[in-house]
């Protein structure tokens, strides 16, 4: 793939404190378009700034979008890396093909990641929980106001500095939601498209008006069996177990999830994955089987959870403070994303 790239002639003033989250972007961002005729095609970086589409933009009005999250590091080697890179490229193909947007070349879209870190490189703050984040995203542009497959899409990579997603690993509290839903099987829950998260709103402001931090989604039939946590993937550790729903059809597959899986049986913790109520979440908590509770993702890698809000009543988890499974997995995986760490399984890809 050819990209040409057009460097700014009035680069901004980098961030010197901790920037908030998804509020700063570094110069530069890629665009690709593409349509019938030509397939993807003008590979380009460009400085950052406000796109140009039609006010009958399909995406505006039919939500036909998808994007992905992912972040690269300045390891203490001086190099900077990018963790499990493919994963997200294929991902992003597998929530492309849900909502009808076209196959992008996995080799592509590491290549354009790649060429935009290494021309904003600069923009990794200096700071131990300092990385950039990287948000690829697709969108349908077809000026035309009828509901059907667009015809022509634009495909964009920014980037923003960023630090410690909820601060310094604060336990924070859940919400649990048992009116609205995140997803049901059949759904796009297992995509990352646009739609499935303003159909959350509503329940994180319902959260944060009960003075927690985010929501814990339970199932979309039987509000019984408990999927996720905000944006993340959610584990337990019951007695010693470690424990997360299994993909069910209306689960996002997190990178972080399958990465915190791996370490956890590598540690020689027994795992499993399976439909969990929270009803069982509520008698282990009372029992005192409930140890921690952390969400994944990766944004925040993980976020320890001190506990959970249920129809009025406070589920504890342990004792409210952060876990030592919890902190030592985020330590371990911190490591290997940065390069300060023995790379196992292959996961760290230099940029
Ligand atoms: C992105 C996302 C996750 C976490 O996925 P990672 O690949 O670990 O970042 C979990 N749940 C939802 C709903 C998400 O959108």
């Amino acid at each position: 793939m050819k990209i040409s790239i057009t460097k700014t002639t009035a680069p901004k003033e980098k961030p010197t404190e901790t920037p908030a989250f998804g509020r700063i972007f570094t110069d530069h961002m890629f665009l690709m378009n593409y349509s019938e005729e030509t397939g993807w095609r003008d590979a380009r970086i460009v400085p950052h700034g406000n796109m140009s589409f039609s006010p009958a933009c399909a995406a505006l009005h039919y939500g036909q979008e998808t994007f992905e999250g992912m972040k690269a590091y300045r390891g203490k080697d001086g190099k900077c890396y990018l963790f499990r890179p493919e994963m997200n490229a294929r991902r992003a193909n597998f929530s492309n093909a849900r909502v009808c947007i076209p196959n992008f070349p996995e080799a592509d879209y590491i290549e354009a990641v790649k060429a935009l870190v290494n021309l904003d490189i600069d923009w990794i703050p200096n700071e131990p929980d300092g990385s950039l984040y990287i948000r690829p995203f697709f969108f349908a542009d077809d000026p035309f106001l009828g509901v059907a497959v667009s015809k022509t899409y634009q495909f964009a990579i920014i980037m923003c500095p960023v630090g410690a997603y909820f601060g310094a690993f604060q336990p924070v509290g859940i919400y649990v939601e048992d009116e609205y839903v995140r997803a049901v099987r059949g759904g796009t829950g297992q995509s990352k498209t646009g739609g499935n998260y303003a159909a959350s709103l509503a329940a994180l402001t319902r959260a944060q008006e009960n003075g927690c931090a985010q929501a814990l989604w339970l199932d979309g039939v039987e509000r019984k069996y408990i999927e996720e946590v905000g944006t993340m993937n959610i584990f337990f550790k019951i007695s010693g177990k470690i424990i997360t729903p299994a993909l069910n059809g209306s689960i996002l597959a997190g990178i972080t999830r399958d990465s915190i899986l791996t370490l956890c049986r590598d540690m020689g913790f027994e795992v499993e994955e399976r439909p969990i109520t929270i009803d069982e979440l509520a008698s282990s908590a009372e029992s005192g089987a409930l140890e921690e509770t952390f969400g994944t993702g990766t944004a925040c890698v993980i976020a320890p959870v001190s506990h959970f809000l249920y129809k009025g009543r406070k589920i504890l988890v342990g004792d409210g403070n952060e876990g030592k499974t919890s902190r030592n997995l985020y330590d371990t995986l911190a490591k290997i994303q940065r390069g300060d760490m023995e790379d196992k399984f292959n996961w760290r890809v230099p940029v």
